[in-house]
């Protein structure tokens, strides 16, 4: 039992139809795989009729921008009622700030002495609500600024670099709660391959925890092996269910092949039963 529980289509970043994730994940050898595009659901009704075809259990989810103790944190809620109110007003924030964030791109670039336009960047961002930098990285690939999304984020994307501009994350503690009121299971993705290293210590888990937070991704390739193994530690010593992914992009992010990384089947059946829990509680 093969089981990736992070991927993303173009309803986010992916480069790939969420039915061509599908696919591609069937032709990778998985037997479960999740969709869990950054800030929406929009790709899951075209991944799970795929999933069914190519015979695939697909687990619906979504990758959250959230915010803890000022340093962004990226929440995996899985199998969350889509039309939940709260979900979706929250959810609506995130992409407003994502719109209203390619603007403020596009002027740094400008300054910089790089002229793209929105409508260089809708173009490749097509199918998406979520627009983000690996979008503006495209179309800088596109006008033939740079060679690929890598370049783009060293040269000009990554913070401290001549085109970054921040954006609107809701707060990680807000949505935790929400999240299993919606019916879904937060896991919280790559809690130690950025900047959130050094607050999300085991005392902040713990805390964490007490709000909701069911799991963490240990397995993931932004995690080195000591790292694996003291998250794998903390997991054991508070509870948390332990996954581990892919964060596959199709060819947006490379080392990221599906099923580089998986999830032992019995911590996917303890996120099921805990999004059977969530939903008798609501
Ligand atoms: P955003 O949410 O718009 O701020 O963009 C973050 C996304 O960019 C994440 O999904 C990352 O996977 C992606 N990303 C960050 N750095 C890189 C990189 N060097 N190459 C490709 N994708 C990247
Ligand atoms: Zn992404
Ligand atoms: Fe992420
Ligand atoms: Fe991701």
């Amino acid at each position: 039992m093969r089981i990736d529980l992070h991927t993303h289509s173009r309803a986010s970043d992916g480069t790939q139809s969420p039915a061509e994730v599908m696919r591609a994940a069937a032709d990778a050898g998985l037997d479960v795989v999740a969709l869990t595009d950054h800030d929406t659901s929009q790709g899951w009704a075209e991944a799970a009729e795929a999933a069914a075809e190519v015979g695939i259990d697909l687990v619906p989810g979504i990758e959250i921008s959230t915010v803890y103790e000022g340093r962004g944190v990226h929440l995996l809620a899985y199998l969350p009622d889509p039309a939940d109110p709260e979900l979706l007003t929250a959810l609506g924030r995130v992409l407003d700030g994502r719109n209203s964030r390619v603007p403020a791109i596009l002027q740094r670039l400008r300054e910089a002495g790089v002229h793209l336009t929105v409508d260089d960047v809708r173009r490749v961002a097509s199918g998406t609500p979520a627009t983000g930098r690996p979008h503006v990285a495209d179309a800088l690939v596109a006008l033939g600024v740079v060679a690929d999304r890598a370049e783009a984020f060293e040269r000009f994307l990554n913070p401290g670099r001549p085109g970054y501009a921040s954006r609107h994350a809701e707060s990680l503690i807000e949505m935790i709660p929400r999240v299993v009121a919606a019916g879904g299971v937060p896991v919280i993705a790559h809690p130690w391959g950025r900047s959130a290293r050094r607050v999300l210590t085991e005392s902040a888990f713990a805390d964490l925890r007490d709000l909701g937070l069911a799991g963490i991704e240990v397995d993931h390739e932004d995690h080195d092996p000591a790292t694996r193994s003291a998250l794998r530690g903390i997991a054991a010593n508070l509870g948390f269910v332990v996954t581990g992914s892919s964060d596959y992009h199709g060819t947006g992010k490379v080392d990221h092949d599906l099923g580089c990384n998986t999830t032992a089947p019995e911590e996917l059946a303890r996120i099921r039963e805990l999004a059977h829990l969530a939903r008798a509680g609501r």
